[in-house]
């Protein structure tokens, strides 16, 4: 390649950027946002939350056939009018990164016959979910969910756990502001009805709404309700809202929930016209949402979905779940200075002096680490001062250091990195000296 070319190919490389829309997640990075450390924490708090509640994780594909998300999402929402990624492969399937979690658990129930397992079946998933959006803060095209499904019950209690999951994730994450917005949507029975009250309610003001409302109403009314337009939202109230049509075994789902989050105080109010982007939802419908964020203050929703189970064709399966926005989780937190993190350091820091201690050097951080104690080493030649300052800024808990001196009597000098105080340790006896006082899991054969 010439000079020219070469400089050429360097330019084209220093352009390529992530797609729009999109974030890395780095050890490090000045907004806790972005350091996979918090990331970690928060899953692992979620994690140990779903265990606690009885959840098991369930993992399914980045992609699946797009009609599952037609006929499960609802062609009418925006999500699938707008905003997926969709594409053909080479065998001219029609196939689309997931944008949500639900329809590719229902279908993986189905598909693998979990309506024949003790029900209810409680899952959970955690991972990258896809939707074409304007990207702004808090908006991204690739987000990221942790979410749950309870299938099998219509029981109150299953409605109330989907509510007060997320909210025990979102303290953990330090987000002790989060407030609930609840309603119901209705079911078979007396959704419809409402439904139509609204269309006509709605032939009197369409002409006064945004196109986005004047096509929602076209397709589904419903829909309108969701308009964050301040000029469309200004007239909602002379519409009618779900509660005025609700039949009584909607009333009664509706108090046995609240009964429940009233006796666990959990921070929710009723919103008579909170309806949700995704159309499979009946009755319950829930928002989780934190103070501070802007317009995107949304960390999280969910409801009850009876009817998606049969819609999937399978077998009628009432089912309620949730998921959380997690970039939004973070950001918040991020806000509050309140995100948690977990920062993996050494406990070992194994330095060295001279080339021939270099050879030990290494060998002893590879046993130790096969032995299950966390073992780092300088890679660049450094002094032993550098080395030793290297250990301290990684947080290293001891240092063992390898000198001349050591290697000729077969010992290595362990520095507490706390106290300063040394002790000579005799070098085949060093993994299980660390072992002891580390809690180190097996061996280290050294
Ligand atoms: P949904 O699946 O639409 O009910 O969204 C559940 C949660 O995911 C929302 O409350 C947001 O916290 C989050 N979320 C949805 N869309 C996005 C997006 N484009 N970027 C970041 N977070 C999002």
């Amino acid at each position: 390649m010439t000079r020219e070319g070469a400089a050429d190919a360097a330019a084209r490389v220093q352009h390529l950027t992530g797609p729009r829309g999109t974030f890395d997640v780095l050890p490090e990075s000045a907004e806790a946002w972005r350091r996979s450390g918090a990331w970690q924490a928060l899953e692992a708090a979620g994690r140990e939350i779903l265990h606690l509640h009885g959840y098991r994780e369930i993992r399914t594909p980045i992609f699946e056939h797009t009609e599952l998300f037609q006929r499960g999402i609802g062609e009418a929402t925006d999500v699938v009018q707008k905003e997926m990624y969709t594409f053909q492969d080479r065998g001219e399937r029609w196939l689309t990164l997931r944008p949500e979690g639900t329809a590719p658990v229902v279908r993986a129930y189905l598909e693998h016959h979990l309506h024949a397992w003790p029900q209810p079946v409680k899952l959970y998933y955690l991972g990258p979910m896809f939707r074409y959006e304007r990207p702004q803060a808090g908006r991204y095209r690739q987000l990221h969910q942790l979410g749950a499904e309870l299938l099998g019950s219509a029981d109150p209690a299953a409605d109330a756990e989907m509510v007060l999951i997320p909210l025990q994730i979102c303290r953990r994450a330090g987000l002790d502001r989060v407030r609930v917005r609840l309603n119901s949507l209705g079911c078979t029975a007396c959704r419809p009805v409402f439904r139509e009250a609204l269309r006509e309610a709605l032939a009197d003001l369409v002409d006064a709404l945004c196109e986005a409302c004047r096509e929602r109403y076209r397709r589904n009314p419903l829909r309108v309700l969701d308009c964050k337009e301040p000029g469309c939202r200004r007239h909602f109230h002379r519409l009618p809202a779900p509660s005025d049509y609700w039949c009584d075994a909607c009333r009664e789902h509706l108090a046995a929930t609240r009964a429940y989050l009233d006796e666990l105080q959990a921070p929710y109010e009723l919103d008579a016209r909170l309806v949700r982007g995704l159309d499979y939802y009946t009755r319950t419908v829930f928002e989780l949402v934190a103070e501070g964020l802007g317009a995107q203050d949304a960390v999280g929703g969910g409801g009850r979905y009876d009817g998606l189970v049969e819609q999937l064709g399978g077998p009628p399966t009432p089912a309620v779940g949730f998921a959380l926005g997690m970039d939004r989780i973070l950001m918040a937190a991020d806000r509050l200075g309140s995100a948690p993190e977990i920062r993996p350091a050494p406990e070992v820091y194994v330095a060295h002096v001279g080339p021939e201690a270099r050879r030990e050097a290494v060998l002893l951080a590879l046993r130790l680490r096969a032995g299950g104690v966390a073992a780092e080493l300088d890679y660049l030649g450094r002094g032993l001062a550098r080395q030793l300052k290297d250990a301290h800024r990684r947080g290293a808990r001891y240092a063992a250091v390898l000198g001349e001196e050591e290697l000729r009597a077969g010992t290595v000098r362990v520095r507490d990195m706390v106290t300063g105080q040394e002790e000579l340790v005799p070098r085949d006896g060093v993994a299980a000296w660390f072992g002891g006082r580390l809690g180190a899991r097996g061996g280290a054969g050294a």
